[in-house]
Protein backbone atom coordinates (compact mmCIF):
# COMPACT_ATOMS: atom_id res chain seq x y z
CA UNK A 1 0.00 0.00 0.00
CA UNK A 2 0.93 3.48 -0.68
CA UNK A 3 -0.32 6.38 0.83
CA UNK A 4 -1.47 9.10 -1.65
CA UNK A 5 -1.34 12.62 0.38
CA UNK A 6 -0.51 16.18 -1.00
CA UNK A 7 1.77 18.36 0.71
CA UNK A 8 0.06 21.36 1.10
CA UNK A 9 -3.64 22.29 2.48
CA UNK A 10 -6.59 23.24 0.12
CA UNK A 11 -6.20 26.87 1.42
CA UNK A 12 -2.30 26.85 0.53
CA UNK A 13 -3.00 25.52 -2.50
CA UNK A 14 -6.51 27.92 -3.24
CA UNK A 15 -3.67 30.66 -2.84
CA UNK A 16 -0.59 28.80 -5.32
CA UNK A 17 -3.42 29.08 -7.71
CA UNK A 18 -4.60 32.25 -7.16
CA UNK A 19 -0.79 33.48 -7.83
CA UNK A 20 -0.75 30.88 -10.40
CA UNK A 21 -3.17 30.06 -13.22
CA UNK A 22 -4.13 26.37 -13.56
CA UNK A 23 -3.47 24.23 -14.48
CA UNK A 24 0.68 23.44 -13.27
CA UNK A 25 3.14 21.22 -11.90
CA UNK A 26 4.11 21.62 -8.50
CA UNK A 27 7.57 19.59 -7.16
CA UNK A 28 7.96 19.35 -3.58
CA UNK A 29 11.81 20.10 -2.98
CA UNK A 30 12.07 18.42 0.62
CA UNK A 31 10.51 15.03 -0.83
CA UNK A 32 12.83 14.80 -3.63
CA UNK A 33 15.85 15.54 -1.34
CA UNK A 34 14.60 12.55 0.81
CA UNK A 35 14.11 10.16 -1.66
CA UNK A 36 17.42 11.08 -3.18
CA UNK A 37 19.05 10.44 -0.07
CA UNK A 38 17.74 7.31 0.72
CA UNK A 39 18.89 5.63 -2.29
CA UNK A 40 22.31 6.98 -1.64
CA UNK A 41 22.30 5.29 1.46
CA UNK A 42 20.49 2.14 0.38
CA UNK A 43 23.81 1.82 -1.86
CA UNK A 44 26.19 2.79 0.69
CA UNK A 45 28.42 -0.27 0.29
CA UNK A 46 28.75 0.12 -3.47
CA UNK A 47 31.94 1.74 -4.26
CA UNK A 48 31.43 5.30 -6.63
CA UNK A 49 27.37 4.61 -5.83
CA UNK A 50 25.76 7.26 -8.60
CA UNK A 51 22.49 7.82 -9.96
CA UNK A 52 22.43 9.32 -13.29
CA UNK A 53 18.87 11.16 -13.02
CA UNK A 54 17.27 10.80 -16.33
CA UNK A 55 16.85 14.13 -17.76
CA UNK A 56 13.98 13.12 -20.00
CA UNK A 57 11.92 12.24 -17.31
CA UNK A 58 11.87 15.71 -15.60
CA UNK A 59 13.80 18.57 -17.67
CA UNK A 60 13.86 21.19 -15.37
CA UNK A 61 17.44 23.16 -14.78
CA UNK A 62 16.29 23.87 -10.95
CA UNK A 63 14.96 20.34 -10.43
CA UNK A 64 18.24 18.80 -11.67
CA UNK A 65 20.28 21.16 -9.44
CA UNK A 66 18.44 20.12 -6.84
CA UNK A 67 19.79 16.32 -7.77
CA UNK A 68 23.60 17.67 -8.44
CA UNK A 69 23.52 18.48 -4.47
CA UNK A 70 22.04 15.41 -3.55
CA UNK A 71 25.62 13.85 -6.13
CA UNK A 72 23.26 13.16 -8.36
CA UNK A 73 24.64 13.09 -12.40
CA UNK A 74 22.65 13.22 -15.74
CA UNK A 75 22.03 10.80 -18.38
CA UNK A 76 20.73 12.56 -21.65
CA UNK A 77 19.67 11.56 -24.59
CA UNK A 78 19.86 14.36 -27.15
CA UNK A 79 21.21 17.78 -27.65
CA UNK A 80 19.53 19.80 -25.66
CA UNK A 81 19.69 17.49 -22.51
CA UNK A 82 23.12 17.77 -23.15
CA UNK A 83 23.12 21.50 -22.82
CA UNK A 84 20.93 21.45 -20.17
CA UNK A 85 23.30 19.08 -18.01
CA UNK A 86 25.78 21.50 -18.81
CA UNK A 87 24.17 24.72 -18.30
CA UNK A 88 23.45 23.21 -14.38
CA UNK A 89 27.03 22.73 -14.08
CA UNK A 90 27.36 19.12 -14.71
CA UNK A 91 31.01 18.12 -16.12
CA UNK A 92 32.92 15.15 -17.29
CA UNK A 93 31.24 11.75 -16.13
CA UNK A 94 28.85 13.22 -14.22
CA UNK A 95 27.29 12.83 -17.63
CA UNK A 96 25.91 9.72 -19.73
CA UNK A 97 25.08 9.91 -23.16
CA UNK A 98 22.14 7.05 -23.92
CA UNK A 99 21.19 7.88 -27.38
CA UNK A 100 19.65 6.05 -29.74
CA UNK A 101 19.55 6.52 -33.63
CA UNK A 102 22.12 9.54 -32.36
CA UNK A 103 22.64 12.33 -35.06
CA UNK A 104 26.81 13.04 -35.40
CA UNK A 105 26.11 16.42 -33.92
CA UNK A 106 25.31 14.53 -30.64
CA UNK A 107 28.19 12.58 -30.18
CA UNK A 108 30.28 15.33 -30.88
CA UNK A 109 28.42 17.16 -27.89
CA UNK A 110 28.99 13.84 -26.07
CA UNK A 111 32.54 14.11 -26.44
CA UNK A 112 33.46 17.65 -26.31
CA UNK A 113 31.76 17.78 -22.78
CA UNK A 114 33.32 14.42 -21.70
CA UNK A 115 30.23 12.31 -21.13
CA UNK A 116 30.49 8.78 -20.47
CA UNK A 117 28.79 7.97 -24.24
CA UNK A 118 27.12 5.00 -24.02
CA UNK A 119 26.68 3.26 -27.56
CA UNK A 120 23.77 1.46 -28.59
CA UNK A 121 25.13 -0.50 -31.36
CA UNK A 122 28.88 -2.09 -32.76
CA UNK A 123 28.63 0.44 -35.67
CA UNK A 124 28.93 3.52 -33.59
CA UNK A 125 32.25 2.51 -32.57
CA UNK A 126 33.23 3.63 -36.19
CA UNK A 127 30.78 6.41 -36.20
CA UNK A 128 31.90 7.73 -32.87
CA UNK A 129 35.76 7.48 -34.05
CA UNK A 130 34.87 9.36 -37.28
CA UNK A 131 33.15 12.26 -35.60
CA UNK A 132 35.02 12.73 -32.03
CA UNK A 133 37.77 10.33 -32.26
CA UNK A 134 37.34 7.12 -29.52
CA UNK A 135 37.19 8.43 -26.06
CA UNK A 136 39.19 6.98 -23.24
CA UNK A 137 36.11 5.87 -21.45
CA UNK A 138 33.45 3.78 -23.57
CA UNK A 139 30.16 2.35 -22.57
CA UNK A 140 28.00 -0.38 -24.60
CA UNK A 141 24.26 -0.96 -23.93
CA UNK A 142 23.49 -4.69 -23.69
CA UNK A 143 20.36 -6.49 -25.35
CA UNK A 144 20.28 -9.55 -24.03
CA UNK A 145 17.54 -10.93 -26.22
CA UNK A 146 15.59 -13.73 -25.21
CA UNK A 147 17.80 -14.60 -22.23
CA UNK A 148 15.66 -12.11 -20.04
CA UNK A 149 12.09 -10.89 -20.36
CA UNK A 150 10.82 -7.05 -20.60
CA UNK A 151 7.72 -6.13 -19.47
CA UNK A 152 4.97 -4.42 -20.80
CA UNK A 153 5.82 -0.66 -21.55
CA UNK A 154 9.26 -1.67 -23.11
CA UNK A 155 8.02 -4.95 -24.91
CA UNK A 156 10.16 -8.49 -25.12
CA UNK A 157 13.93 -7.32 -25.55
CA UNK A 158 14.61 -9.09 -28.27
CA UNK A 159 11.87 -7.03 -30.03
CA UNK A 160 13.78 -3.71 -29.04
CA UNK A 161 15.24 -1.50 -30.97
CA UNK A 162 17.94 -0.93 -28.28
CA UNK A 163 21.30 -1.93 -27.56
CA UNK A 164 24.31 -4.51 -28.38
CA UNK A 165 22.98 -8.38 -28.70
CA UNK A 166 24.90 -10.83 -27.17
CA UNK A 167 26.61 -12.37 -30.30
CA UNK A 168 28.13 -9.03 -30.96
CA UNK A 169 29.02 -7.79 -27.47
CA UNK A 170 32.36 -9.35 -27.08
CA UNK A 171 33.18 -7.91 -30.56
CA UNK A 172 31.94 -5.10 -29.82
CA UNK A 173 34.55 -4.21 -26.46
CA UNK A 174 37.55 -5.77 -28.90
CA UNK A 175 36.50 -3.33 -31.16
CA UNK A 176 36.48 -0.57 -28.92
CA UNK A 177 39.92 -1.45 -27.51
CA UNK A 178 41.40 -2.10 -30.75
CA UNK A 179 40.18 1.48 -31.86
CA UNK A 180 42.05 2.72 -28.86
CA UNK A 181 39.22 2.97 -25.79
CA UNK A 182 40.83 1.85 -22.39
CA UNK A 183 38.34 2.46 -20.00
CA UNK A 184 34.87 0.36 -20.37
CA UNK A 185 31.71 0.87 -19.08
CA UNK A 186 28.35 -2.01 -19.17
CA UNK A 187 24.75 -0.64 -19.55
CA UNK A 188 21.41 -2.38 -19.79
CA UNK A 189 17.82 -1.43 -19.84
CA UNK A 190 15.30 -4.27 -19.92
CA UNK A 191 12.39 -2.84 -18.26
CA UNK A 192 10.35 0.22 -17.32
CA UNK A 193 8.22 1.06 -14.63
CA UNK A 194 8.87 -2.10 -12.95
CA UNK A 195 8.12 -2.86 -9.56
CA UNK A 196 9.29 -6.30 -8.62
CA UNK A 197 12.27 -6.49 -6.28
CA UNK A 198 13.69 -9.53 -7.87
CA UNK A 199 14.01 -7.92 -11.38
CA UNK A 200 16.82 -5.65 -10.77
CA UNK A 201 18.49 -7.97 -8.85
CA UNK A 202 18.14 -10.51 -11.96
CA UNK A 203 19.67 -7.44 -13.96
CA UNK A 204 22.75 -7.25 -11.86
CA UNK A 205 23.01 -11.33 -12.17
CA UNK A 206 23.13 -10.69 -15.65
CA UNK A 207 25.89 -7.43 -15.88
CA UNK A 208 27.76 -9.09 -13.55
CA UNK A 209 28.29 -12.42 -15.37
CA UNK A 210 28.34 -10.47 -18.90
CA UNK A 211 31.49 -8.68 -17.13
CA UNK A 212 33.03 -11.84 -16.09
CA UNK A 213 32.53 -13.02 -19.54
CA UNK A 214 34.31 -10.23 -21.15
CA UNK A 215 37.15 -9.92 -18.81
CA UNK A 216 37.42 -14.01 -19.84
CA UNK A 217 37.54 -13.40 -23.46
CA UNK A 218 39.22 -9.90 -23.67
CA UNK A 219 41.10 -9.30 -20.68
CA UNK A 220 38.63 -6.09 -20.43
CA UNK A 221 38.06 -5.24 -16.91
CA UNK A 222 34.87 -3.10 -16.91
CA UNK A 223 35.21 -0.41 -14.45
CA UNK A 224 31.50 0.85 -14.53
CA UNK A 225 28.09 -1.18 -14.50
CA UNK A 226 24.71 0.78 -15.24
CA UNK A 227 22.08 -0.81 -14.31
CA UNK A 228 19.63 1.29 -16.16
CA UNK A 229 16.43 2.76 -15.51
CA UNK A 230 13.10 1.72 -15.02
CA UNK A 231 12.53 1.38 -11.18
CA UNK A 232 9.03 1.63 -10.75
CA UNK A 233 6.59 3.73 -8.92
CA UNK A 234 3.05 2.55 -7.01
CA UNK A 235 0.36 4.80 -9.09
CA UNK A 236 -1.97 3.15 -7.13
CA UNK A 237 -2.42 3.16 -3.43
CA UNK A 238 -3.02 -0.77 -3.48
CA UNK A 239 0.69 -1.01 -5.47
CA UNK A 240 4.05 -2.03 -2.95
CA UNK A 241 7.08 0.49 -4.23
CA UNK A 242 10.06 -1.16 -4.98
CA UNK A 243 12.39 -2.09 -1.49
CA UNK A 244 15.48 -0.70 -2.78
CA UNK A 245 17.47 -1.79 0.57
CA UNK A 246 16.27 -5.40 -0.24
CA UNK A 247 17.27 -4.84 -4.02
CA UNK A 248 20.52 -3.17 -2.74
CA UNK A 249 21.04 -5.96 -0.45
CA UNK A 250 20.41 -8.48 -3.02
CA UNK A 251 23.01 -6.71 -5.17
CA UNK A 252 25.50 -6.73 -2.93
CA UNK A 253 25.60 -10.33 -2.34
CA UNK A 254 25.52 -10.93 -6.18
CA UNK A 255 28.94 -8.42 -6.36
CA UNK A 256 30.66 -10.56 -3.90
CA UNK A 257 30.34 -13.37 -4.98
CA UNK A 258 30.22 -12.77 -8.71
CA UNK A 259 32.84 -9.74 -9.08
CA UNK A 260 35.09 -10.00 -6.07
CA UNK A 261 35.52 -13.65 -6.26
CA UNK A 262 36.73 -13.16 -9.89
CA UNK A 263 38.69 -10.29 -9.24
CA UNK A 264 37.14 -7.23 -11.52
CA UNK A 265 36.54 -5.47 -7.66
CA UNK A 266 36.19 -2.33 -7.90
CA UNK A 267 33.35 -1.60 -10.60
CA UNK A 268 31.53 1.18 -9.89
CA UNK A 269 27.33 0.23 -9.54
CA UNK A 270 25.38 2.99 -11.45
CA UNK A 271 21.74 3.90 -12.49
CA UNK A 272 19.88 6.13 -14.53
CA UNK A 273 16.66 6.06 -13.16
CA UNK A 274 14.15 9.09 -13.71
CA UNK A 275 10.62 7.77 -12.54
CA UNK A 276 11.48 6.65 -9.44
CA UNK A 277 13.09 10.44 -8.23
CA UNK A 278 10.82 12.80 -9.26
CA UNK A 279 7.52 10.81 -10.28
CA UNK A 280 5.96 10.79 -6.76
CA UNK A 281 6.74 13.92 -5.78
CA UNK A 282 5.35 16.02 -8.55
CA UNK A 283 1.44 17.23 -9.02
CA UNK A 284 -0.32 18.27 -11.45
CA UNK A 285 -2.88 20.35 -10.72
CA UNK A 286 -6.06 21.66 -12.21
CA UNK A 287 -9.36 23.19 -11.85
CA UNK A 288 -12.74 21.81 -12.81
CA UNK A 289 -14.24 23.60 -15.38
CA UNK A 290 -17.58 22.09 -16.03
CA UNK A 291 -19.90 18.95 -14.11
CA UNK A 292 -21.92 17.63 -16.93
CA UNK A 293 -23.99 14.33 -16.73
CA UNK A 294 -24.53 12.72 -20.08
CA UNK A 295 -24.75 8.59 -20.34
CA UNK A 296 -21.85 9.19 -17.54
CA UNK A 297 -20.86 12.04 -15.15
CA UNK A 298 -17.48 13.94 -16.25
CA UNK A 299 -15.81 16.38 -14.35
CA UNK A 300 -13.99 18.56 -16.90
CA UNK A 301 -10.64 20.15 -16.16
CA UNK A 302 -9.01 22.92 -17.71
CA UNK A 303 -6.00 20.59 -18.08
CA UNK A 304 -5.86 17.89 -20.48
CA UNK A 305 -4.11 15.12 -21.87
CA UNK A 306 -1.73 17.52 -23.51
CA UNK A 307 -0.11 18.24 -20.09
CA UNK A 308 -0.47 14.41 -18.96
CA UNK A 309 -0.59 12.22 -21.89
CA UNK A 310 0.28 8.65 -20.03
CA UNK A 311 -3.52 8.13 -18.81
CA UNK A 312 -4.46 8.61 -22.74
CA UNK A 313 -1.56 6.67 -24.34
CA UNK A 314 -1.20 3.80 -22.17
CA UNK A 315 -4.35 3.73 -19.93
CA UNK A 316 -1.80 4.58 -16.58
CA UNK A 317 -3.65 4.97 -13.67
CA UNK A 318 -3.12 8.24 -11.90
CA UNK A 319 -4.21 9.16 -8.27
CA UNK A 320 -6.61 11.92 -8.14
CA UNK A 321 -7.29 13.97 -4.79
CA UNK A 322 -10.07 16.91 -4.67
CA UNK A 323 -8.50 19.36 -2.94
CA UNK A 324 -10.19 19.78 0.94
CA UNK A 325 -12.89 16.59 0.05
CA UNK A 326 -9.62 14.12 1.15
CA UNK A 327 -11.89 13.09 4.08
CA UNK A 328 -15.06 12.57 1.92
CA UNK A 329 -16.45 9.67 0.73
CA UNK A 330 -15.83 8.60 -2.70
CA UNK A 331 -19.32 7.69 -3.14
CA UNK A 332 -19.58 9.30 -6.68
CA UNK A 333 -18.53 8.04 -10.43
CA UNK A 334 -16.92 10.36 -12.67
CA UNK A 335 -14.78 10.71 -16.46
CA UNK A 336 -12.38 13.13 -15.13
CA UNK A 337 -11.48 14.30 -18.71
CA UNK A 338 -9.85 17.65 -20.38
CA UNK A 339 -10.43 19.39 -23.48
CA UNK A 340 -9.07 18.18 -26.34
CA UNK A 341 -11.29 16.75 -29.09
CA UNK A 342 -10.08 13.14 -28.27
CA UNK A 343 -11.83 11.27 -26.54
CA UNK A 344 -8.95 9.24 -24.89
CA UNK A 345 -8.36 12.62 -23.01
CA UNK A 346 -9.43 11.10 -19.98
CA UNK A 347 -7.35 11.03 -16.19
CA UNK A 348 -9.99 8.66 -15.07
CA UNK A 349 -12.65 6.84 -16.30
CA UNK A 350 -15.03 5.38 -13.68
CA UNK A 351 -13.38 6.55 -10.47
CA UNK A 352 -15.06 7.08 -7.81
CA UNK A 353 -14.29 10.29 -5.94
CA UNK A 354 -16.37 12.73 -3.78
CA UNK A 355 -18.82 14.85 -5.32
CA UNK A 356 -16.99 16.97 -7.38
CA UNK A 357 -18.76 20.88 -8.27
CA UNK A 358 -16.61 23.60 -10.89
CA UNK A 359 -14.13 25.57 -9.23
CA UNK A 360 -12.67 22.28 -7.54
CA UNK A 361 -9.18 21.87 -7.65
CA UNK A 362 -8.21 18.60 -8.24
CA UNK A 363 -4.73 17.21 -7.60
CA UNK A 364 -3.19 14.35 -9.80
CA UNK A 365 -0.51 12.28 -7.98
CA UNK A 366 2.99 11.14 -9.86
CA UNK A 367 2.94 13.09 -12.61
CA UNK A 368 6.61 14.51 -11.58
CA UNK A 369 8.60 12.08 -14.46
CA UNK A 370 7.25 11.69 -17.45
CA UNK A 371 4.85 14.05 -16.67
CA UNK A 372 5.40 17.69 -17.82
CA UNK A 373 8.24 16.20 -20.32
CA UNK A 374 5.92 14.28 -22.41
CA UNK A 375 3.40 17.27 -23.30
CA UNK A 376 2.30 18.62 -26.62
CA UNK A 377 0.22 21.40 -28.43
CA UNK A 378 -1.92 19.45 -30.07
CA UNK A 379 -5.69 21.08 -30.48
CA UNK A 380 -3.74 24.70 -29.39
CA UNK A 381 -2.73 23.78 -25.94
CA UNK A 382 -0.41 25.94 -24.50
CA UNK A 383 1.92 24.21 -21.93
CA UNK A 384 1.54 24.31 -18.44
CA UNK A 385 3.86 26.28 -16.11
CA UNK A 386 6.12 24.37 -13.71
CA UNK A 387 6.43 25.13 -9.41
CA UNK A 388 8.66 24.50 -7.12
CA UNK A 389 7.41 24.07 -3.63
CA UNK A 390 11.10 24.59 -1.61
CA UNK A 391 11.94 23.14 1.73
CA UNK A 392 10.78 26.69 3.56
CA UNK A 393 7.38 26.04 2.51
CA UNK A 394 7.45 29.09 -0.54
CA UNK A 395 6.70 28.45 -4.45
CA UNK A 396 9.12 29.63 -6.69
CA UNK A 397 8.23 29.10 -10.46
CA UNK A 398 10.71 27.08 -12.54
CA UNK A 399 9.09 27.40 -15.48
CA UNK A 400 6.23 29.67 -16.73
CA UNK A 401 3.46 28.33 -18.62
CA UNK A 402 3.40 29.35 -22.61
CA UNK A 403 1.66 31.61 -24.22
CA UNK A 404 -0.03 32.34 -27.56
CA UNK A 405 2.98 34.57 -28.49
CA UNK A 406 5.23 31.38 -27.88
CA UNK A 407 2.32 29.46 -29.94
CA UNK A 408 2.59 31.69 -32.67
CA UNK A 409 6.34 32.22 -33.00
CA UNK A 410 7.58 29.16 -34.49
CA UNK A 411 4.60 29.88 -37.11
CA UNK A 412 5.68 31.52 -40.60
CA UNK A 413 2.82 33.04 -42.60
CA UNK A 414 1.93 35.92 -45.13
CA UNK A 415 1.04 39.02 -42.06
CA UNK A 416 3.69 37.24 -39.69
CA UNK A 417 6.86 39.43 -39.40
CA UNK A 418 9.35 36.78 -40.39
CA UNK A 419 12.31 35.77 -38.98
CA UNK A 420 14.70 33.39 -40.13
C1 LIG B 1 13.88 6.40 -20.06
C2 LIG B 1 15.21 5.91 -19.74
C3 LIG B 1 15.66 5.95 -18.42
C4 LIG B 1 14.81 6.37 -17.28
O1 LIG B 1 13.76 5.51 -17.07
P1 LIG B 1 12.82 5.66 -15.78
O2 LIG B 1 11.72 4.70 -16.04
O3 LIG B 1 12.37 7.07 -15.78
O4 LIG B 1 13.64 5.32 -14.61
C5 LIG B 1 16.96 5.55 -18.18
N1 LIG B 1 17.76 5.14 -19.18
C6 LIG B 1 17.35 5.09 -20.46
C7 LIG B 1 18.29 4.63 -21.50
C8 LIG B 1 16.07 5.47 -20.79
O5 LIG B 1 15.65 5.42 -22.05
Amino acid sequence: MSKKSIPLTKNELDKIATEYPTPFYLYDEKAIRENARLFYKAYDWAPGFKNYFAVKACPNPVIMSVLKEEGFGVDCSSMPELLLAEKVGFKGEEIMFTSNDTPPLEFKEAARLGAVINLDDISHVSTLEQIAGIPEMISFRYNPGDLRSGNVLIGQPQEAKYGVPRDQIIDAYRLARDKGAKRFGLHAMVASNELENNYFAETARMLFELAVKIKQKTGIKVELINMGGGVGIPYRPEDQAVDLNAVSRAMCELYNRVIVEEGLNPVKIVFECGRMITGPYGFLVSRVRQVTRKYKDYAGLDACMADLMRPGIYGAYHHITVAGKEEMPRDHTYDVTGSLCENIDKFAIDRPLPEIEPGDLLVIHDAGAHGYAMGFNYNGKLRAAELLLKEDGSVQLIRRAETIDDYFSTLRFCNAPVRI
